[in-house]
């Protein structure tokens, strides 16, 4: 193994600079050439790349987004802008790929890995948390600190006007940073995908709450809840045509900002796994960290299986709005 490329692809998520720095220094560290590859796929299909020395990223670890930035990259879907792709991945010298991303980063990976006998470890870069095979995926926690942060400034202006507050939280087909950033910010009521429940249960909550003298209330929605939020709140105003209901949209501030510590040491811990892990013959698979401990899972269990939700925490959000 004499030469990584590295790419981030897909939505960005704070901690990626952290883990881009931990390749490229595990790379120097081995002796291994590392090649930044700009933009995603889309990078590697147009030749922009570039060799990374360890000075090359200094002063990033804390720093949100990525340094190689990242895209959405139509043309990796076909099987021709592969084989530019494996072009130019064969002319640089590239011996393995290493793809910080999402499950659609994922897939592409596997496809480009089997397709072409290309090593590929994946590292899971996403604020979604929906990756199997690891607890946590880097720039899950920032998010969730940011959703907390966010929500604990709506409380301060919802106590003071009586207000009932909804707010869009991120997160797609995923309901991890609804439901631990509404437990952490003490909502009244977190809707998410994966409970599928109708409004009669948001209404009792309400009339709950109302009973028991709150005046105000936070209720948090998955951006993936059926219908959005604002459907929601239509159908609750039908209801309550008296309560004062206002709606927050969290959008992409979700997705910037320094990273916590947590993810900055999640990010240097699989970065180092990547690169040992190639070394060591690891292709096909994610690195991820559960109960502590670096695992590698296929890349194909991590994309399909799905990373379920505790419901244990949906319990403890219940009885927690009593
Ligand atoms: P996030 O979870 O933040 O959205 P992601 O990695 O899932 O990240 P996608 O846009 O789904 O983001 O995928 C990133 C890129 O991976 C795509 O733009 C495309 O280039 C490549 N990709 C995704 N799915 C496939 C596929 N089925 N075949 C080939 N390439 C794919």
């Amino acid at each position: 193994m004499k030469k990584i490329g590295l790419m981030t692809s897909g939505g960005d998520a704070p901690g990626m600079n952290a883990a881009i720095r931990a390749v490229v220094r595990t790379c120097a560290y081995h002796g291994i050439s590392a090649v930044g590859i700009e933009m995603g796929y889309q990078g590697l299909i147009d030749n922009q790349m570039n060799e990374m020395g360890a000075r090359d990223v200094k002063n990033i670890i804390h720093r949100g987004g990525t340094v190689l930035r990242t895209a959405r990259c139509k043309a990796f879907y076909a099987a021709e802008g592969r084989a530019k792709a494996y072009e130019n991945f064969k002319s640089n010298g590239l011996d393995a790929l290493i793809v910080i991303g999402g499950d659609g980063t994922f897939t592409g990976a596997m496809l480009f890995s089997e397709e072409f006998n290309v090593p590929v470890v994946g590292l899971p870069g996403t604020i979604d948390n929906d990756i199997f095979g690891t607890d946590t995926t880097i720039g899950y926690d920032t998010a969730l600190n940011t959703v907390v942060d966010a929500i604990d400034k709506i409380r301060d202006t919802a106590t003071s006007h009586n207000r009932l507050f909804f707010v869009e939280v991120m997160g797609r087909d995923s309901g991890f940073l609804a439901l631990n950033g509404g437990i952490g910010a003490g909502a009244q009521d977190i809707l998410i995908p994966e409970e599928h429940l109708d409004l009669n249960r948001l209404f009792a909550s309400l009339d709950r709450g109302y009973q028991a003298g709150k005046s105000s209330s936070i209720i948090v929605v998955s951006e993936g809840e059926e219908g959005g939020v604002f459907e929601i709140v239509k159908r609750v105003r039908e209801h309550y045509p008296d309560y004062d209901m206002r709606v927050t949209v969290l959008g992409h501030l979700q997705r910037g900002g320094a990273p916590s510590c947590s993810d900055r040491v999640l990010a240097s811990r699989l970065g180092v796994a990547a690169v040992e892990g190639l070394m060591a013959g690891q292709s096909g698979v994610m690195a991820g960290l559960r109960g502590g401990q670096v695992v590698f899972t296929p890349l194909s269990d991590a994309v399909k299986k799905n990373h379920e939700i505790d419901a244990e925490l949906i319990r403890i959000s219940d009885i927690l709005a009593v």
